[in-house]
């Protein structure tokens, strides 16, 4: 099958798999083991819910142990996931084939990378927003873009039309690292104070000094590692989203309160490996990841 294979039918794979089904591309849906495909079968395929309205999709599933060759992967879980995930898939893996990594934060991907030297891993950012209101039930909440791309890489492959005709909002890049870097000072300029703070992104206007103190270490800690784009800037747009998203908690908040696993070692964690690693002092954050540990300790969630 020259078609699209999704691994995770979680919040963003059932968003891709859904818009990319009912588009008439050919999807497979990869799920975790024979219980889970027992599980999706009876629900009768993946429901997307969409400005209220809900629409089922019986697509084609099955599990990594299927035999079918894969030439274009789409690795929609959590960063803590996608290692191993991708490393399951290896022997069906194509040559040629390619893998759009769908992970917030950074590190996962180079991971992913070094156990599949000859596979081409396309990067992903994006800030559509889904979430699991039962399971293969997902609700689009939030209307975004997704940025690909291949460090270095100014040529889009040819099947990045498929997504406009299945109207997923999307752009190549070759500075997706620049979008990575960005994205991940923002959540960590943000999201572990509102996990501290208990608050919505809003709260914290009241902590005007904790987030300037933030950005400046993550501005400079950017500029360090050779994202000068990226950090351009970083403090107003922080103020920025902190006012536009004021109501909302963040994902961090939400994955704390509702007992679930969260990324730290991927967003905080490892901008405070980076910059140990560049040798470049940054007590804020630092102290920061100490807290967000001691705070994830207490209510029995793993620390990475
Ligand atoms: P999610 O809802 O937790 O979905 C992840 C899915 O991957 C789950 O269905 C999980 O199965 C599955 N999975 C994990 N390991 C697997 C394996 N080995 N084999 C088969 N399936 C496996 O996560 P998400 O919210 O879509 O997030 C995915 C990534 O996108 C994260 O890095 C997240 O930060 C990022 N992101 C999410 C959003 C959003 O709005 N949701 C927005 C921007 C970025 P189980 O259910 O069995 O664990």
């Amino acid at each position: 099958m020259n078609g699209w294979h999704i691994l995770g039918a979680g919040s963003l794979g059932s968003l891709w798999a859904t818009r990319l089904a009912r588009a008439g591309l050919p999807v497979r849906l990869i799920l975790r083991d024979q219980a889970a495909l027992t599980r999706y079968r009876a629900a009768g395929g993946l429901t997307l819910i969409e400005d209220g309205q809900a629409s089922l999709h019986p697509i084609t599933a099955e599990t990594p142990h299927s035999d079918m060759p894969i030439r274009r992967l789409l690795l929609a879980c959590k960063a803590y996931d996608a290692e191993e995930a991708a490393a399951s898939l290896a022997p069906r893996l194509a040559p040629g084939a390619e893998l759009i990594l769908l992970q917030n934060g950074l590190g996962s991907q180079e991971a992913v990378a070094a156990r599949l030297p000859r596979v081409r891993c396309i990067f992903a950012s994006s800030t559509e927003g889904a979430f699991r209101e039962d399971a293969f039930r997902v609700v689009f909440a939030g209307r975004g873009h997704t940025w690909l791309g291949v460090p270095g890489q100014p040529q889009a492959p040819a099947w990045l039309d498929e997504l406009h005709g299945a109207g997923i909002p999307h752009q190549w890049t070759a500075q997706i690292l620049e979008k990575l870097w960005r994205k991940l000072a923002l959540n960590c300029a943000i999201n572990p104070l509102t996990v501290l703070h208990d608050c919505r992104n809003g709260g914290l206007r009241d902590w005007p000094g904790e987030v300037s103190g933030l950005c400046a270490e993550l501005a400079e800690l950017l500029r360090a590692a050779g994202q000068h784009a990226a950090a351009a800037g970083l403090h107003d747009e922080v103020l920025r989203v902190i006012d536009g998203t004021a109501a909302n908690y963040s994902s961090m908040y939400q994955d704390v309160a509702h007992g679930r696993r969260t990324e730290i070692a991927y967003l905080l964690g490892h901008a405070c490996q980076e910059a140990e690693h560049l040798h470049l002092p940054v007590p804020q954050l630092q102290a920061l990841l100490l807290r967000l540990r001691a705070h994830l300790h207490a209510r029995g969630l793993p620390l990475s």
